[in-house]
């Protein structure tokens, strides 16, 4: 009892630090029900009667299910399933009935009476526990549900012991050792998992810009490994006179511009299985494992006519990028030499007028072509800026 209310206390202090986390608030319920329903059953006499045992295995269920309740919320999930209303009649009714039963001059042995105890008291600890342990595959989520599901073996150990050791008190005792240790495996779990999901938090914050939901530049260092081998095109692409979007539209205006492209470029480059980083301000950059040179060129194409079809809309202004066309090489070990590669080639396209791409030619990697095409339909952003 008074370590379930320790948790209930700890859940309290913990919740309240984040009064918008409502997952803790089932957990406190049940933890706080647990501790009065075991002062419950040291005080009412026994037998109790068919009622108010029904309510007492009742009640039991309900802690278990307002863990759920609360497992459910933190995931973002509607606490409540018809399944749980299910769960904790048929507890009571089970209880009540073995009642019934063994009061009703049906000859039903002392030990017959303690195995539909245990297992009525494992039904709904069982099915909460499995509930809890297959949904989201989290470690901590799952070591709060089998801690939960091993109180089944925990009374089967239990009804073992008093089958073979009849008078020592098996059943009073072995459950109420597991208790312990079982409580605080499952409390703790659930309270890792909080912590859990506040450490994956900070490390995709760390990894991901906030505005376009891209990899920064930490969060390709993380992924780079896999993406370093020859033939991995780099497309390095940067907004022309982005500054003069924002100084003209608005910097909100510049955002929506920003996050525009963004999609585009992650949407084009995870057809050929890459993915897009923003390097820094209007600077980005596509790695597209085994695309080649081709397929390169193709997203960049893909990524410009992309761009024109947006400036034609009415909502957002017209503009346009440069682009920086470049391969990972065969002796590379980073992706840094190719990137390095694709800004030159980025800034030799914005030095020969913006709106266009420079890329490697067909010769290969080592007699690179600055060479910089405007692509068909470029329109110079000043002009279309004063038009507006
Ligand atoms: P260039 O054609 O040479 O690339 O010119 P530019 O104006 O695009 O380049 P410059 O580096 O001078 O300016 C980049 C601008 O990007 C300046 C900065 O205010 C803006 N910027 C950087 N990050 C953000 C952002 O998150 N949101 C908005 N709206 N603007 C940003
Ligand atoms: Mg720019």
């Amino acid at each position: 009892m008074l370590a379930s209310c320790a948790y209930a206390l700890v859940f309290l202090v913990v919740g309240r630090r984040y009064p918008s986390a409502l997952h803790f608030r089932y957990w406190i319920a049940s933890s706080a029900m647990y501790a009065v329903i075991l002062v419950g059953f040291g005080c009412l006499p026994r037998p109790a009667g068919a009622t108010i045992d029904a309510l007492m295995y009742g009640a039991l269920a309900v802690t278990d299910v307002l863990i759920v309740m609360g497992v459910r919320v933190f995931e973002g999930e509607k606490a409540f399933r018809p399944w749980m209303v299910a769960l904790v009649a048929a507890t009571m009714a089970l209880k009540a009935g073995s009642v019934v039963l063994a009061t009703s001059g049906w000859a039903v042995s002392p030990f017959a009476a303690l195995v539909v105890d245990a297992i009525i008291l494992s039904l709904a600890i069982g099915i909460t526990g499995l509930v809890i342990y297959r949904g989201h595959d989290t470690p901590m989520r799952r070591i709060a549900g089998a801690a939960m599901m091993a109180y089944v073996p925990g009374y089967a150990l239990a009804l073992v012991g008093e089958w073979a050791m009849p008078g020592e008190r098996w059943l009073a005792r072995a459950p109420l050792m597991l208790d312990q240790l079982l409580l605080a495996v499952m409390n703790l779990g659930l309270l890792a998992m909080c912590g859990e999901r506040a450490q994956q938090a900070l490390r995709d914050a760390a990894r991901l810009d906030p505005l376009t939901q891209l990899l920064n530049r930490a969060g390709l260092r993380v992924q780079e490994k896999t993406l370093v081998r020859p033939g991995t095109g780099v497309v390095a692409f940067d907004i022309d006179h982005f500054k003069a979007v924002n100084d003209r539209h608005g910097h909100a205006v510049g955002d929506e511009v920003l996050v525009e492209l963004a999609h585009a470029a992650r949407r084009l480059a995870a057809v050929q299985g890459g993915l897009v980083v923003r390097l820094g301000g209007d600077e980005f950059a596509a790695v597209m494992p085994g695309s080649g040179i081709e397929g390169a060129r193709l997203f960049a194409t893909q990524l410009t006519d992309a761009v024109m079809a947006s400036g034609e809309r009415a909502e957002l202004p017209v503009w346009t990028v440069s682009l920086g066309i470049a391969l990972v090489a065969a002796d590379d070990v980073a992706l840094a030499p190719a990137l390095g590669r694709a800004d030159a080639l980025l800034y030799s396209a914005k030095r020969g007028g913006r709106n266009r791409m420079a890329a490697w030619t067909a010769r290969g990697v080592e007699a690179p072509d600055m060479r910089a095409v405007p692509y068909p339909g470029a329109v110079p952003v000043d002009l279309v800026a004063a038009s507006r």
